[in-house]
């Protein structure tokens, strides 16, 4: 028996780095995923690869019609509502400091990281009511509990922290629909994110952590699952830091 048997779950940012190894462990644990992303291409591949329990969605989560979009086309598509939510996606913008922080690339970040947090909570709690609870994980970052020297910029560093706030707010309003909520602060993770921005094997960033090691996306997948399963069922509202004790 699967942790998330007949459990219709929606995952953003899907096609690579967490969001793919959230998707693959939770298809392994009897759950409908549906993987969305902008990236066609390398969702379409997983989703074929994984079988039918996965359904590829092209999905663009800074916009709220395309959630209510792809919200519909998921429920129709698996027959079920959807009672688990992983919002993902995410993305750095570039690494300056503040004053020479583009206005243009504020928005952006502030948009894919926080407002597709909002829009995706938004869509998908009614379905929750209807179905009598469901379970929504919000991915943070450490750069949404502490301030740490080398955080890329101020709209990464708002918005994460943006999502641990607003995961708090939901889960008190909703809590009596028996809808728990959670942030996730993942510390370094090995995902073609952390490539892109530090070197590929992370640089001289192991040494700064504890554990001495970047962390395999799987690891945090299993923290994601079991937030998601009724293995957590009474914990809401909270965040959980999972960075080799980086911040400690
Ligand atoms: P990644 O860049 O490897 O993958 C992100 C995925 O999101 C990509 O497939 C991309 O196509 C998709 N995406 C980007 N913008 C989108 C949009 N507008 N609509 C739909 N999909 C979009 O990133 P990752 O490292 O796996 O990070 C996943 C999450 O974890 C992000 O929220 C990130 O901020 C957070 N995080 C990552 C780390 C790390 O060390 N990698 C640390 C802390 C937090």
């Amino acid at each position: 028996m699967g942790k998330l048997d007949g459990r219709v779950a929606i995952i953003t940012g899907g096609a690579q780095g967490m969001g793919e190894a959230h998707v693959r462990r939770f298809v392994t644990e009897g759950a409908k995923v549906a993987l969305t992303d902008l990236n066609e291409e390398r969702g379409q591949k997983i989703a074929e690869e994984l079988g039918e329990n996965v359904f590829y969605v092209k999905h663009d989560v800074t916009s709220l019609s395309e959630w209510k979009r792809v919200v519909a086309e998921v429920e129709e598509h698996f027959g079920d509502p959807v009672t688990v939510l992983v919002n993902n996606a995410g993305i750095i913008g570039p690494v300056v400091p503040t004053v020479e922080f583009d206005e243009e690339d504020y928005l952006k970040v502030v948009a894919v990281n926080q407002h597709s947090q909002f829009y995706g909570m938004k869509t998908v709690i009614p379905s929750m009511q209807k179905a009598g609870g469901g379970t929504i994980v919000n991915i943070s970052s450490t750069a949404g509990m502490v301030s740490i020297v080398g955080a890329p910029n101020l709209a990464y560093v708002g918005s994460k922290f943006a999502s641990r706030g607003m995961t708090k707010h939901v889960a008190v309003q909703y809590g009596p629909d028996n809808i728990r909520v959670n942030s996730v602060h993942p510390g370094y993770i090995k995902t073609p994110m952390m490539a892109a921005a530090t070197d590929a094997d992370g640089g001289g960033i192991a040494a700064m952590v504890p554990i001495r090691r970047m962390a395999e996306a799987d690891e945090v997948s299993k923290l994601v699952l079991f937030l998601a399963s009724e293995d957590s069922s009474y914990i809401s509202g909270m965040e959980h830091v999972i960075d080799g004790g980086l911040t400690a």
